[in-house]
C-alpha cells in the first residue's frame, strides 16, 4: 500500500458494531468483562483503548514498523525510550537537539545515573569513536531545530549495529511522508505528533515506532507501567490528522522552497537555512534520505540587531509569533528570546543561534500573501 493510501486507512477499519467509518472516541476507563478475565481485548483504558489502538496501528503503518506507541506528550515518549536504560548506561547525542529533549535528558535521567554526551554536529558522523562499552542508545534529531542540520541516519545506524547499540530517531521535522528511518535502520522513531502529525494546534502527543518483538514488548511494559498514554480524545485528532498528511507536507514544502528563496534573494537577509539549497552542507544526505526538504525555514538579518529582528516579528500580522511548529497556520519563532533563551549566549553564537535568527513553520496559507508579508515587515526595518 502506498503511503497516501495507508494516511487514510492505516489502522482503520469500520466499527464493527455499528459500521461508524470515522474511528469513534472510546472514552471509557474500563471494560466489561462476561466472566472474570473474559473479554474483547480490552480490559483498563491505561493497558489499552480502541481510539489509540487504531492511532497505534496507524502509527506502525506510516513509519514501516510493526508496533506503534501512543502517548500524552512527546516528551513522554522520550521518557519511555530512556526507561529502557539502567544506571551507568550511556547516550551519545548532538548539541543541537530540542531543548525539551536536552531538559529531560540532563535534569531528570542524569539524576539516575544515566549519562549523556552532546556531540557537535561536526563529529557526528565520527560518533563511532566516542562509543565505550557502555554506549547503549545514540539519540539522533534530524533536520534538527533551529539551524536544520541534518544526519545521516544509515551512516549512524551502520556504526551502532555491530556494536548493539540502539538508535532512535525523533521524526518530527521530516514526518514519515518525507523520512522513514526504520528503513534506513533505526530501531526507533519518535514523534511529536503535536506538529505536522496532528496538524492543527490543537493537540499535544507524542509516539514511538519499533520494528522488534522485543523492543515492543519492553516499551508496551514501560507505557503501561509509566502510564503516560494517549487519551481517547487525543487520539482521535491526531487519526484525524494524519488522514491529509501527505497534501499537507506537499504544501509545506512547496511554500517553504519559495519562501526560502525570497529570503534569499532579499537583501536585508543575511544566512537562510533550508536543507534544499544546493550550498546548504547537509544537502546531499537530505537528497538522499528526505522525499522533499520540509516546511521549516530559518534566517537571519545582515545587520543582526535584535531591536529590527523583533521589529520584524511585531509586525507580521499573517505569521503568529510562537512556540510550537507543523501547524496549517504559519508561526514564526525566536529562538533567542524562546526556546534557547536559557542557553548563555556565547554558546549560542558560537552554533549561530544569533540574535537575528528567526524560525519559520511555513503552513499551508497562500504562498503569495505570506511572502507579501514577511515583505512589508522587512520593510520595516
Ligand atoms: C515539540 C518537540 C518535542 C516534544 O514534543 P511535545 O509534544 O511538545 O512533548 C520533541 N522533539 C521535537 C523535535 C519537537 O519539536
Amino acid at each position: 500500500m502506498k503511503f497516501e493510501t495507508k494516511a487514510i486507512h492505516g489502522g482503520q477499519q469500520h466499527e464493527p458494531s455499528t459500521g461508524a467509518v470515522s474511528m469513534p472516541i472510546y472514552q471509557t476507563s474500563t471494560f466489561a468483562q462476561t466472566a472474570p478475565g473474559v473479554h474483547k481485548g480490552y480490559e483498563y483504558s491505561r493497558s489499552g483503548n480502541p481510539t489509540r489502538t487504531a492511532l497505534e496501528k496507524a502509527f506502525a503503518s506510516l513509519e514501516n514498523g510493526a508496533h506503534g506507541f501512543a502517548f500524552a506528550s512527546g516528551i513522554a515518549a522520550v521518557d519511555c525510550v530512556l526507561k529502557l536504560l539502567k544506571p551507568g548506561d550511556e547516550v551519545l547525542t548532538t548539541n543541537d537537539i530540542y531543548g525539551g529533549s536536552f531538559r529531560i535528558f540532563t535534569q531528570v535521567f542524569e539524576r539516575y545515573n544515566i549519562k549523556f554526551q552532546f556531540i557537535k554536529h561536526d563529529d557526528v558522523h565520527k560518533m563511532d569513536q566516542y562509543f565505550t562499552d557502555n554506549t547503549k542508545l545514540i539519540w539522533i534529531e534530524t533536520p534538527s531545530n533551529p539551524l536544520l542540520n541534518l544526519v545521516d541516519i544509515k551512516k549512524i545506524t551502520s556504526l551502532a549495529k555491530p556494536k548493539n547499540i540502539l538508535v532512535a530517531v525523533d521524526n518530527t521535522f521530516a514526518t514519515p511522508y518525507l523520512q522513514r528511518p526504520l528503513d534506513l535502520g533505526a530501531d526507533i522513531v519518535m514523534h511529536s505528533a503535536t506538529k505536522y502529525l496532528g496538524g492543527h494546534s490543537d493537540v499535544i502527543l507524542g509516539g514511538l515506532i519499533v520494528k522488534d518483538k522485543n523492543l515492543t514488548d519492553e516499551l508496551y511494559f514501560i507505557q503501561k507501567s509509566c502510564g503516560a498514554i494517549a487519551g481517547p480524545m487525543d487520539s482521535f485528532l491526531v487519526l484525524r490528522g494524519i488522514k491529509t498528511l501527505h497534501l499537507r507536507m506537499e504544501c509545506h514544502c512547496s511554500n517553504a522552497k519559495e519562501l526560502a528563496h525570497f529570503l534569499k534573494a532579499h537583501s536585508k537577509v543575511d544566512n537562510v537555512y533550508w536543507p534544499g539549497f544546493k550550498t546548504h552542507p547537509n544537502h546531499v544526505i537530505a537528497k538522499s534520505q528526505m522525499k522533499d526538504f520540509g516546511g521549516m525555514v530559518s534566517f537571519t538579518l545582515k545587520n543582526n540587531q535584535l531591536s529590527s529582528t523583533l521589529k520584524i516579528l511585531e509586525g507580521l500580522s499573517l505569521f503568529t509569533v510562537g512556540e510550537s511548529l507543523g501547524g496549517v497556520e504559519s508561526l514564526c519563532s525566536h529562538p533567542v528570546s524562546m526556546s534557547h533563551a536559557s542557553v548563555p549566549k556565547k554558546d549560542r553564537d558560537s552554533v549561530g543561534i544569533v540574535d537575528s535568527l528567526i524560525r519559520v513553520s511555513v503552513g499551508i496559507e497562500n504562498i503569495e500573501d505570506l511572502i507579501a508579508d514577511l515583505d512589508q515587515a522587512l520593510d520595516l526595518i
